[in-house]
């Protein structure tokens, strides 16, 4: 059994007008993400840890940002075709493991909608998807709340060929 791990890294700045997705759950905000996307950024870490675990190309170079394609999208999409991409090299998911570095709002009423959204995205049980929500105890750019940044690590794991 061969088992890959990956890494996945995304900030996005915070603005007015903008609503606030995180792991595909619209929360109540007074700003946003901003993005080309729909600026989740959950999703973003999330897709980039497992095309990083099967050393794909990263999301940047899948979807490009002068891509009118992805103008406005759900990145449950770009997630979904992250996917079928480590699926065609191989490997589904094991688990994965995500920080989201947010002062404000308070993540923790949305924790168990995010990890059931992750979960069925990634095609996991939610016991397979952690999230943990922290502060950056209000120092630098996320700390005084003007972006929010996540990390993500996922274990990929070869597809049986049975
Ligand atoms: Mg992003």
């Amino acid at each position: 059994m061969s088992f890959r791990i990956g890494m996945g890294y995304d900030i996005h700045r915070l603005v007015e007008g903008r609503p606030l997705i995180l792991g595909g759950i619209a929360i109540p905000f007074s700003r946003g993400l901003l993005g080309h996307s729909d600026g989740d950024a959950v999703l973003h870490a999330v897709t980039d840890a497992i095309l990083g675990g099967a050393a794909l190309p990263d999301i940047g170079e899948l979807f490009p940002d002068d891509d009118p394609s992805w103008e406005g999208a759900d990145s449950g999409r770009l997630l979904g075709l992250a996917m079928e991409k480590v699926a065609e090299a191989g490997y589904r998911v094991r688990n994965v493991d995500i920080n989201v570095l947010a002062e404000r709002p308070k993540l923790s009423p949305f924790k168990e909608a995010i990890r059931d959204r992750v979960a069925s995205l990634l095609r996991v049980p939610p016991v397979d998807v952690s999230i943990k929500a922290k502060t950056r105890e209000r120092l630098d750019a996320v700390g005084r709340g003007e972006a929010i940044e996540v990390h993500c690590v996922a274990l990929l794991m070869e597809e049986s060929k049975s």
